[in-house]
């Protein structure tokens, strides 16, 4: 078959394949790019793959750099863009179900094709548009189907983190899983407690904010793989739970959204804990805890000027998202509209500040300021004090008489 336009990403890209052919060695793009290709969805990275040693690579292109020479990965930088080229290898005995123990190269293409997870992702394109199909990936394609290339208990077992891609990937296709291919991520499930947590994380998280999530999630109960990863143990009902009680056409704004769902459905008590099992940054952990804080607080009563002053508009905003999907009324408009209302949006916005109060009143330093200011900040964000020194002056002249 012969891809009768090609995308603008693979035009621009055409000169690196054609220098590395004209030195004599095959060049082809790979993965993810061709599939999105063929599928007329949008391109993000463009791999290459060739047969030419990274040594080899690296002669060829005036400016590389070593990203990851020991998989053989080359980074090229020309006219302004960078290209991972990937030499051709084989992925030998997997010991600890995470890595392959040796990477080799090759110098064939069937070989670097056949080492690849799903048969639509192992399709390859030359630069004249042809699309060399070594595993049926064009007839999976067209049937919207995951298979796994080769054997797939063999491929389960080399790498567990392929069973995640593959529910991973029927959210996000929208495809289904081959039978065989099914029946072996289900009795491979269990191997996902061997793979780093990091590497299942990124996966889910693709998952959930893919368009077709609930899929994703329901092949994931079919397989029971939920029994293998951090805090899903035992999950099943909740996770059917998540899945139902969603309008049909929801889909997650983002993964912060998604991972607050999750929580709020598991019930669970401590998100940061959970999320720290999954090995993720304080920052998400910080901001997934604060979603499900707020959407507690929301199902209690309307926002207040204070939530919003502390949680932060945008928040607010998928709180309210998640309880529209659920079927609760909502009140978008009033999350603008406190949002506008509040006089200081950051404690720096207050009129005065700390050594103000240790000038004018003769304050000391410590937690008796520390309470002041705090004062100071809830009554003007509650509108009971105007954001002026005056008024403020006022405010504390009261408060240290009390
Ligand atoms: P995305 O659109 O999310 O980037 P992708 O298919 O490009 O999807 P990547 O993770 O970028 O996925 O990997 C690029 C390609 O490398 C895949 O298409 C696949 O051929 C191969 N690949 C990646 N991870 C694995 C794996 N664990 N086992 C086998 N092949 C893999
Ligand atoms: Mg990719």
């Amino acid at each position: 078959m012969k891809l009768m336009t090609m995308p603008s990403e693979f035009q621009k890209a055409l000169p690196i394949l054609k220098k590395i052919k004209e030195a004599g060695y095959e060049a082809y793009f790979v993965g993810g790019s061709v599939r999105d290709a063929l599928l007329e969805r949008p391109i993000h990275d463009v791999d290459i793959a060739t047969s030419s040693y990274p040594e080899e690579t690296k002669t060829i292109f005036s400016r590389t750099v070593d990203v990851g020479i020991e998989h053989g990965t080359v980074l090229v930088l020309e006219n302004g863009d960078d290209y991972e080229i990937t030499t051709f290898r084989t992925e030998d005995v997997y010991v600890d179900y995470r890595r392959p123990s040796q990477v080799s190269f090759v110098r064939s293409l069937e070989e670097d094709l056949k080492r690849r997870d799903f048969t639509v992702n192992a399709l390859a394109l030359d630069d004249n548009g042809q699309v060399i199909d070594k595993f049926t990936g064009l007839k999976d394609l067209e049937q919207k189907r995951l298979r796994a290339v080769g054997s797939a208990q063999e491929r389960f077992e080399e790498d567990a983190l392929r069973i995640m891609r593959g529910f991973r990937f029927a959210a996000s296709l929208d495809f289904e899983i081959e039978e065989a291919t099914f029946d072996a991520m289900k009795s491979h499930s269990f191997l996902l407690e061997k793979i780093s947590v990091e590497r299942s994380f990124i996966e889910f998280d693709k998952l959930l904010t893919a368009p077709h999530w609930r899929k994703g999630i329901s092949a994931m109960i079919a397989c029971q793989a939920y029994q293998y990863l951090p805090g899903l143990k035992n999950q099943e009902v909740a996770l059917k739970q998540m899945t139902g009680s969603l309008s049909n056409a929801f889909t997650f704004t983002d993964n912060h959204q998604a991972w607050a769902c999750l929580m709020i459905n598991l019930e669970v008590g401590n998100p940061k804990q959970f999320l720290k099992a999954w090995k993720t940054s304080n920052d998400f952990q910080h901001c997934v805890t604060n979603l499900v804080t707020l959407y507690a607080i929301r199902q209690e009563r309307p926002f207040q000027k204070s939530d919003i002053y502390r949680y932060g508009e945008k928040l607010a905003v998928l709180v309210e998202e998640l309880r529209q999907a659920q079927g609760f009324e909502v009140d978008m408009t009033r999350i603008g509209q406190l949002n506008q209302a509040l006089a200081i949006h950051d404690k720096h916005d207050i009129a005065i500040n700390g050594s103000h109060l240790i000038q004018t009143f003769g304050m000391t330093p410590g937690p008796q300021l520390g309470h002041m200011l705090a004062k100071i900040e809830s009554a003007i964000v509650e509108g009971r004090l105007d954001n002026d020194p005056v008024m403020i002056n006022t405010f504390v002249r009261e408060e240290l008489a009390k």
